[in-house]
Parts: C-alpha cells; sequence; structure tokens
C-alpha cells in the first residue's frame, strides 16, 4: 500500500490537525492518544513519511527509537507507574488503523486492564495535563 498523505498523523505533523506534544527533535514527534487505552498513552512517530515498520529507513527508526526511550522514561516517572509497555502494529491484520508508522507507549500497573484500542474519546483538558506532566518529566 502506499503511504497515504492525507492520514492524521500527516496532518498532525504539518500542523493541519491538532495534537497534545509533548516531545519534538529533527525526526520524531510524541504527542498524546487521543483514544487512550489507559491514562498517559503516548504516541511516537518519525516525521518521515512512512507507513509501517518494513518501510523505515534505519536510521531514522534509530532515531525514533530513541525518542520512544526518551519519552517512555518520562512517561513512567509522570504517571508513577511501574511499567511501561510499548506497542507498535503493522497491517490491519495486526490492528494497524493509522498507517503512518507509530510507537504506542502505555503506562502499566498490576490489576488495571488497558481499554479498547482506538474507541472512547479523551477529555481535551485532561489529554492536555497528562501532556503537561510529561513535558515536565522531559526538562
Ligand atoms: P494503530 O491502531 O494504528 O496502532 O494506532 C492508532 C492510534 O491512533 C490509536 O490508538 C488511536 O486512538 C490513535 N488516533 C486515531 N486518531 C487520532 C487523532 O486524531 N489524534 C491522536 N492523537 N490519536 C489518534
Amino acid at each position: 500500500m502506499a503511504y497515504d498523505s492525507d492520514n492524521i498523523f500527516a496532518k498532525i505533523l504539518r500542523g493541519e490537525a491538532p495534537a497534545f506534544k509533548v516531545f519534538e527533535d529533527e525526526y520524531s514527534l510524541a504527542f498524546m492518544d487521543v483514544m487512550p487505552q489507559v491514562p498517559g498513552h503516548t504516541l511516537v512517530i518519525p516525521k518521515d513519511p512512512t507507513e509501517d515498520i518494513f518501510n523505515a529507513d534505519p536510521v531514522i527508526l534509530s532515531h525514533t527509537m530513541a525518542t520512544v526511550q526518551t519519552v517512555a522514561a518520562a512517561v513512567k516517572q509522570a504517571f508513577e507507574v511501574p511499567g511501561i509497555m510499548l506497542a507498535q502494529l503493522n497491517g490491519p491484520a495486526a490492528g494497524q488503523t493509522v498507517f503512518h508508522l507509530h510507537f504506542h507507549i502505555l503506562p502499566r500497573t498490576d490489576g488495571i486492564d488497558l481499554q479498547m484500542h482506538a474507541r472512547g474519546m479523551a477529555d481535551f483538558a485532561e489529554l492536555e495535563a497528562h501532556a503537561e506532566r510529561i513535558r515536565a518529566a522531559i526538562t
């Protein structure tokens, strides 16, 4: 499948759609998932127009993973959780719904299950408060 430059993450990268951003550098952007599976659910994407892991330039992928590491540490600290789960889906059969490569950062705590994937929309004021907690843990 060819990369569709009208996907929602491409629009966020171009500033055509809003996002609660937590971190940005030359290669990547991190922002809150608008339908979080758990409070603090954050996404990291490369700025490169890449559909999935198979099409990713390995150098850009390594820069993106460095951002995943930085943001995952900040999410862990900001949400005071004992565990962080990373998820990355490739293709509809794997559950991918947005076709721009992205990594899910999911705070995990014993006894608290994840909500359904890509379902209920979060309260925007709460998302901004969560983004601010993560930004504060990065700087
Ligand atoms: P996938 O299913 O492709 O692995 O994950 C896509 C993720 O993007 C889902 O967790 C979904 O909640 C999230 N998502 C979908 N639309 C938007 C949006 O407009 N803004 C943000 N921030 N996240 C979105």
